[in-house]
């Protein structure tokens, strides 16, 4: 068995961590490898198998990954070292949004140190399918998925929608499970949060977080591509306009 490599999740503490030192990377005995080097070690990401191999996100690894993200990045002027493209699409990100990326990590921090990411079991879609993960990483996903199936909490915003006098229907393209499907699709619809991925998480979730959105829309949404893996309704609509108007040219 092998270290495993580094995934997003870990990325994104291990990048959060460089920007926050100025795009400087840390060395082994900096207290904050040390501390990021132990939380790794503890991530329900990998097996227990692997976490238990000798060296595994060991403050060297930490400090390592430190040293790929500055010199990996466009502003370094020396020589960069080799790493994998996950770290370099990570530097993209980070380059691109920071805020979001800082708030992404700072969110990963908070679910690890309350307990409630290593409470959520893996969820059938945490990893899309070519088997990448979204840049914000896997245990957010989790946790907004885990969230989205809440029985009760899509129950109550499937009585919210009723009580305001709406027809329950997909917020995205205004599929009606009900009229395709008759008393089969009956008062069946499915939730997704509105916030982005990076904010759900960090609080409760509100009903006024969650839209009604057909299966179809929902995978859409939810699609991973490099850099990009959480879509709203609005911004869905907006690519479904898009699509149609380039098919009419
Ligand atoms: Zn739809
Ligand atoms: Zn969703």
């Amino acid at each position: 068995m092998r270290i495993p490599a580094w995934t997003e999740d870990e990325l994104v503490l291990a990048g959060a961590l460089v920007v926050k030192n100025g795009w400087r990377e840390l060395r082994t005995h900096d207290r904050e490898v040390q501390e990021l080097s132990e939380l790794l070690r503890s991530l329900p990401i990998h097996s227990s198998e692997e976490r238990a191999l000798p060296g595994f996100r060991s403050p060297d690894s930490v400090s390592r990954k430190t040293t790929d993200f500055m010199t990996n990045h466009a502003l370094y002027a020396g020589k960069a070292t080799r790493c994998g493209k996950p770290t370099l699409l990570m530097i993209d990100a980070f380059t691109e949004r920071e805020a979001e990326m800082l708030q992404a990590a700072a969110a990963l921090e908070e679910g690890i140190a309350s307990g409630e990411l290593h409470r959520i079991a893996p969820q059938p879609d945490e990893v899309d399918e070519t088997g990448t993960s979204a840049i914000e990483g896997r245990l957010l996903v989790r946790r907004a998925l885990a969230r989205e199936r809440d029985p009760k909490l899509r129950a109550l915003k499937i009585r919210q929608v009723l009580r305001s006098g709406r027809v329950l229907r997909c917020e995205v393209c205004d599929f009606d499970f009900a009229r395709a499907y008759g008393d089969l699709g009956q008062g069946y619809i499915e939730v997704h949060h509105v916030t982005p991925l990076y904010v759900s998480g960090t609080r409760e979730t509100k009903l006024d977080d969650l839209a009604c959105v057909c299966a179809n829309c929902h995978r859409m949404c939810h699609r991973s591509r490099p850099g990009e893996s959480w879509r709203t309704p609005a911004a869905l609509r907006e690519q479904i306009r898009k699509s149609a108007q380039d098919a009419c040219h």
